[in-house]
Order: structure tokens, then C-alpha cells, then sequence
């Protein structure tokens, strides 16, 4: 197990006049009390107590499925819930399954009962098992509508699967959503078509603002799944998960990304850095324009728009073309010496350090840990080193 300690990007913060994030060491964020999906100052991203959607006894139900990640719900599965909660009337409520650890504030997200199947880790390959579970799940609440994120990650696939397999009536890449009407572009984008609610919602992403004006009840039920109905007919074999190496990984696709930009010089280190803590590697233009990088590492406008859950930004001063291809990231760690830099106000936080030092100590770190440890695994544990240059 890691003993390093970590940086928690979750604590609290202030945003000084300059729109610097300032880390106040010592104190603990309380659970959703930070947003980091949005800019603003910290007392904007409290939690303001909100009226509950409604207390009357549930007569309906809307179901919302989808895949946890990492004890999470992705932005899309988040929308996709709001949907659901923006639809339902006050007789109505939302049950929110969960397919893996959630350890969100499933109020908060608008759901008024929690079903949470740790079993089905994202790592595990179980279409069959999940078809199975959310069709129990079904059976035992009778929604009246069952929504998904139309994703590629499980959950637009088990969406397909049920309505199919349930000769359910769908729509799928929903793009527009009322209580009366779906709508979705079809004929490669030629046409756009509307219907009434169907049994299966397959929404697309950012259809819908996640932000809501009131919380669901936010019950956990337990529940258990019918070993019968969710095991598999062993039509499907699940043979793992494959690692590969982070560099092969198109960027679009990293979770985790460190990325260079004209204040690496030590490109070697940096690399070595990225190969230790397994990220892909990314670039600004003008290090990409000097020669340090290959055009398939420019992240921005004219390069990749990606989506990381962590993106480590060396020596980049965050100028908007470079902004944009990161506005999906989740958690922006900056690097910079310049502590007025534009990156400063997008990062979540903000070393204000030498980008060459920074990246030798944390190889240095990662070698300790690595040797402590006696395994050729190296984690971002190190990162505390850099904590005494906190703003
Ligand atoms: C039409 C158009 C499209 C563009 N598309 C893109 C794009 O897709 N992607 C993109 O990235 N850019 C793009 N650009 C370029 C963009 O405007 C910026 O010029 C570029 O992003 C700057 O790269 P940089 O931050 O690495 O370099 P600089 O602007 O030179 O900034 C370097 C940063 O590193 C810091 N620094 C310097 N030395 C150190 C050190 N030792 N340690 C730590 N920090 C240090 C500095 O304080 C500074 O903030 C585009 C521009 C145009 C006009």
C-alpha cells in the first residue's frame, strides 16, 4: 500500500485577486463541498442547502443506470441523471444504479434512492451479468422510463442490449430532452428527429446541464441481485485487462497525461517522468513548433482535445488555444514560475516552481519509493515534495 502521503486536490481553496488558486494547508475539504468542474471562487462552489425536489410518496419511477468510475459518476452520467431528475414530477422518483463503488453524494446529484453494485468494477467485462442486473432492477421498480449515458465505456452498450433484449422502445445520441419528447440527429447528421419518451433514454453527452436547483432524497438501498438472473450464460468471456504502454495510448483517450511546454528543457527527464507514473505525454505548440515533440503530442486548438482525469502541465503558460484542448481535463495540476500565468487560473493547483527541478525531484521520489517498496511501481505519492511551494 502507498504510505507516501498525498497532495489532496480537494482542499480547500481561496482565489487571491490575481485568480490564483491558495491552498490553506492543514485544513480537509468536507465531502462535496468542491467542484472542480467549474471555475469560480471557493464559496461559489459550496454546496448552498437546497430545497429537496419533492416529498411526496413515489408512485413512478424513473430509473437511471450507468458505470461508476473510480468511486465516481463522469460528467455524463451525471447529466444523464439530472435528466431524470429534471423530468420526474412530484409523484415521480429517481433511482440511480450504480455499476461499481460509488462514494458520491448521490443527493446532491439529484437521486432519491441509491443502488450500488460493487461487483461490476469497470475493469470486469460482465455484459451479460449487467444485462441481468439492471434487468432485476427493472423488474423490482418498474420504471416507466430507464436512461443511460450513450457512451462507449459499457453503458451505451448494456442500453442497447436491455431495450433489445426486452423489446423496449429506444432512442439513442439523444440531444434534446423534455418530460413529452426526445430528439436525436439522424442520417449522419442530415435530419433531426423527435418522438414521444421512449422506454429507454440513451442520452448524449451534454445534453443537459447537471446542475440543479433542488437534491433528490438520496436513500442507499441495499440490494441484492438475484444470483440467477445476474450470472452469466457464459456466452462471454471476460480475458482482463491488457496494460500497455502509455505512450501507444492515442492522448484523446489518457486519463492521465503530463504534458511540456516551453519551459521543459530537460525533455530526457521528462520523459522519464511520464514512463515512471505511466501517463501519456503531451505538448504545448511552441514546444511541438521547436522540435521537443512530435505534432501528435499538440494538445489545444489546433492540436488534441483531450479529457484527462489528471493533466500535469510543465512549464505552459496556458495561453487559450492551449486551454481549450484541456477544458475536459477533471484536475489540472500546473508547474510554472510565473505565478500571474493564465494556467494558474484554470489549474485546480498551481506549484509555482522550476519545471526542470520540480520533474527531477519527482523522479527522485518515484526511484526512492520504487526502491523502498522493492517494485517497479512508482506513484504520484512523490508529489508531495513540492508542497512547501504551494500558493
Ligand atoms: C491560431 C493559433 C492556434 C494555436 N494552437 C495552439 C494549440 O493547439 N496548442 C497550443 O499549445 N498552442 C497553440 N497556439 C499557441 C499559443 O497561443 C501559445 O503561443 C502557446 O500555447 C504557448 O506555449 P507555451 O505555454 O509552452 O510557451 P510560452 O508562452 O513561452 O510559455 C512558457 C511558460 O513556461 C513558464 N516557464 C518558463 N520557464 C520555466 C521553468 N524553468 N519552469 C517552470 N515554468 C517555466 C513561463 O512562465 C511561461 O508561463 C496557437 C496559436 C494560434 C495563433
Amino acid at each position: 500500500m502507498n504510505t507516501l502521503k498525498r497532495i489532496d486536490p480537494r482542499r480547500p481553496f481561496t482565489i487571491t485577486a490575481d485568480g490564483l488558486r491558495r491552498i490553506t494547508l492543514g485544513m480537509m475539504a468536507s465531502a462535496g463541498e468542491m467542484d472542480f468542474t467549474a471555475q469560480g471562487s471557493a464559496s461559489s462552489h459550496r454546496n448552498e442547502a437546497k430545497p429537496r425536489r419533492t416529498n411526496t410518496a413515489p408512485q413512478r419511477t424513473l430509473l437511471v443506470a450507468a458505470h461508476a468510475d473510480r468511486g465516481a459518476l463522469d460528467d455524463h452520467a451525471r447529466q444523464t441523471l439530472a435528466a431524470a431528475a429534471l423530468i420526474a414530477d412530484a409523484s415521480t422518483e429517481v433511482v440511480l444504479l450504480v455499476f461499481g463503488a460509488f462514494t458520491g453524494d448521490v443527493a446532491a446529484l439529484g437521486a432519491d434512492k441509491l443502488i450500488e453494485l460493487p461487483a461490476f468494477d469497470r475493469r470486469r467485462f460482465a455484459p451479460v451479468e449487467e444485462l441481468n442486473a439492471l434487468a432485476a432492477c427493472v423488474a423490482a421498480y418498474a420504471p416507466i422510463h430507464v436512461f443511460l449515458p450513450d457512451n462507449a465505456t459499457g453503458d451505451g452498450d448494456l442500453g442497447r442490449r436491455y431495450a433489445a433484449t426486452a423489446n423496449a422502445s429506444v432512442a439513442t445520441h439523444v440531444v434534446e430532452i423534455d418530460a413529452a419528447h426526445v430528439a436525436s440527429y439522424i442520417r449522419a447528421n442530415t435530419a433531426f428527429a423527435s418522438r414521444s419518451l421512449p422506454d429507454v433514454v440513451l442520452l448524449a453527452a451534454n445534453a443537459v446541464d447537471p446542475k440543479l436547483p433542488f437534491v433528490g432524497a438520496g436513500e442507499r438501498v441495499t440490494w441484492h441481485i438475484d444470483e440467477a438472473r445476474a450470472t452469466s450464460n457464459g456466452s462471454v468471456r471476460d480475458l482482463g485487462v491488457e496494460e500497455i504502454d502509455a505512450a501507444q495510448l492515442a492522448l484523446e483517450e489518457a486519463d492521465f497525461i503530463v504534458s511540456a511546454g516551453n519551459g521543459v528543457s530537460d525533455v530526457p527527464a521528462f520523459e522519464r517522468l511520464a514512463a515512471t507514473l505511466g501517463a501519456a505525454i503531451g505538448a504545448s505548440r511552441v514546444a511541438v513548433d521547436d522540435g521537443r515533440f512530435t505534432r501528435d503530442k499538440q494538445i489545444g486548438a489546433t492540436g488534441k482535445t483531450v479529457e484527462a482525469s489528471v493533466y500535469i502541465a510543465f512549464g505552459i503558460s496556458g495561453a487559450v488555444q492551449h486551454l481549450q484542448g484541456i477544458k475536459d481535463c477533471r484536475h489540472v495540476i500546473a508547474v510554472n514560475l510565473d505565478a500571474s500565468a493564465p494556467i494558474a487560473a484554470r489549474a485546480n493547483l498551481t506549484l509555482i516552481a522550476d519545471a526542470q527541478e520540480t520533474i527531477a525531484a519527482l523522479n527522485e521520489a518515484a526511484a526512492a519509493a520504487r526502491s523502498a517498496r522493492g517494485t517497479g511501481a512508482a506513484l504520484l505519492g512523490s508529489a508531495t515534495l513540492a508542497e512547501g511551494a504551494l500558493v
